[in-house]
């Protein structure tokens, strides 16, 4: 297949063409009930210019990449709509921090269609930050260059790591100013503004089912139901109430999947509401997100969460269950009984725990041959971890470096231990590493049960255990720069989060722990929801 520029790439348009939408164009904000999307066209930005462009997604999709301006970025800005586009904003709703929010919908996402890929998969391409849409509520449609420059580093940071996630295409300047009050304290200000162009298979969240049975609407939920079903689960068979269950269990099976990967990883999502969680079981809505520095289940970096740290990090398994529960809530008027779909939360509960179980069998170099030792074993480290506030992506990387000669146990064990933690902590109180030791001496023990050679463990670990992650001060960094028109920072990053399990000599800084500056630096440890 052939590489085109964007302008010329056919987009083919099922969700506009299958589902029930309203045309009149009207960008005033307004509820929309009775259909499942507004078709509205992007408001044309002033100075469209490329900052950023992901190559290997782009070869995926045969688009080329483009010269810093010109039609096909005029296209990823929203300024030029080609003849097959026909573009759109969902109508959703959701549950905000547990409280049911009414219509919220696409307020600043456009989508344009869908296009597609090398091997003939189909990809919808969003605009994110194009403008008002009669779900904009109050808000200006826009985005700023900061959240929009988190967004793109951190969909493909995340995809590279092997964690389920919506894709980005490009970052997108606009040249135009959007005012915003980043600390909600009064004090707004210009920032420059910024478009990516996200790509999945689709952006469905729960919530667009949600607001169907919020209203009744209930020809609306089967008809979305149906249109996920067969473009997205057809391997379930035809659309009715038997695929409809096995459909729930399937996306609370990728949901307990996603999620696990979080949690290997490090990674809050900070805003989970049912609105930002994808029917894929995708990492969608990248906002106030954030990388565990110190290990610590109750850290969020969402300033908006600080006083109940619904969306910590530890509380991400627990939050995506009561969103499936939500969801499930939405398809029961599907379902004769809708008491069937308990398997799906139950199918959940065990691939939640099944596949954190798998990861970290991995991130430790074993294979699963002692599994009730083992799954004791892997439950004890994350307490272990957050007593001496360890940086969790350094100390993998070390143990993994170290297996071989845990492996050779030549009697220095109490010495390596010690200097894995002087690595990896931030700081230890005194005696706060004793778990952790003792954890430690009981993993080694367990690594010397492997059949496989210690050189093999190691290659095994390094694979599984990054060395890069997006740490929030490096992106808080490649913003600052990007803002003051430097994108070498932002170049930077995205070249080493592409394969971070690689060794970059050159690129040693980009893996170091959080310094002390950034430890309460606003946008390196706090975040708000203002972008
Ligand atoms: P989020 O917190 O990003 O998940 O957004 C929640 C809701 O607010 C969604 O309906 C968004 O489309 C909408 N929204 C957020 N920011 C803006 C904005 N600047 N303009 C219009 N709508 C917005
Ligand atoms: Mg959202």
């Amino acid at each position: 297949m052939s590489i085109s520029s964007l302008e010329n790439v056919p987009f083919e348009n099922p969700f506009v063409d299958e589902l029930r939408g309203e045309n009149s164009g009207e960008k005033g904000s307004r509820q929309v009930p009775g259909y499942c999307y507004s078709r509205v066209e992007p408001t044309p930005v002033q100075r469209p210019h490329l900052l950023a462009w992901s190559d290997e997604l782009g070869e995926f999709l045969g688009i080329e990449k483009p010269a810093e301006r010109g039609p096909a970025v005029n296209a990823l800005a929203g300024n030029l709509v080609t003849a097959s586009m026909k573009p759109f904003a969902a109508r959703y709703g959701g549950h905000q921090f547990g409280n049911w929010a009414g219509q919220l919908g696409d307020g600043r996402a456009i989508s344009l269609g869908q296009v597609a890929a090398v091997d003939g998969t189909r990809w919808e391409i969003q605009l994110k930050g194009a403008g008002p849409t009669p779900y904009s509520r109050r808000a200006d449609g826009r985005a700023v260059l900061r959240s929009s420059l988190r967004e793109f580093l951190c969909s493909e940071a995340m995809h590279h790591l092997g964690v389920p996630t919506t894709r980005a295409l490009s970052l997108v300047g606009t040249g135009d100013a959007v005012v915003r009050d980043m600390f909600y304290d009064g004090n707004a200000r210009e920032e420059p503004g910024a478009i990516v162009a996200r790509v999945a298979p689709t952006f469905i969240r729960f919530g667009n089912f949600q607001i169907m049975a919020a209203h009744g609407e209930i020809d609306n939920l089967r008809a979305l139901a149906d249109y996920t079903l067969r473009h997205h689960y057809p391997e379930l068979g035809a659309p009715g109430p038997d695929a409809y269950v096995r459909w729930f269990e399937e996306v609370a099976r990728r949901t307990a999947v996603m999620v696990a990967h979080w949690m290997s990883v490090g990674f809050v999502h900070g805003v989970m509401n049912t609105d930002n969680m994808s029917i894929l079981g995708l990492t969608i809505d990248y906002g106030p997100y954030g990388w565990l520095e110190p290990y610590d289940p109750d850290w969020t970096p969402n300033t908006t969460d600080f006083g109940s740290r619904r969306y910590a990090f530890g509380q991400q398994p627990r939050v995506a269950m009561w969103n499936l529960m939500a969801l499930a809530q939405a398809l029961g008027p599907l379902l004769p009984d809708a008491e069937v779909l308990r398997e799906g939360l139950n199918a959940y509960a065990t691939t939640l725990a099944d596949t954190q179980h798998a990861l970290m069998l991995r991130k430790l170099g074993l294979t699963p041959q002692f599994p009730d030792e083992d799954r004791g074993l892997t439950q004890a480290l994350p307490q272990a971890l957050a007593e001496p506030e360890i940086d969790m992506t350094w100390f993998f990387r070390q143990l993994s470096q170290m297996a071989p000669a845990l492996v050779a146990d030549a009697g220095n064990e109490d010495a390596l231990f010690a200097e894995l933690i002087a690595a990896s902590a931030y700081s230890v109180a005194a005696d706060a590493d004793r778990n952790l030791r003792q954890w430690l001496h009981r993993y080694a023990a367990r690594l010397r049960q492997e059949p496989a050679d210690a050189e093999a463990i190691r290659a095994g670990m390094l694979a599984a255990n990054p060395k890069y992650v997006l740490r929030n001060y490096l992106a808080q960094q490649a913003i600052e720069a990007a803002e003051a028109g430097n994108l070498s920072a932002l170049n930077r990053l995205m070249h080493v989060l592409k394969t971070p399990f690689d060794e970059h000599p050159e690129h040693e800084a980009l893996a170091a722990k959080r310094p002390d500056w950034a430890r309460d630096k606003p946008g390196s440890a706090t975040l708000s929801c203002s972008s």
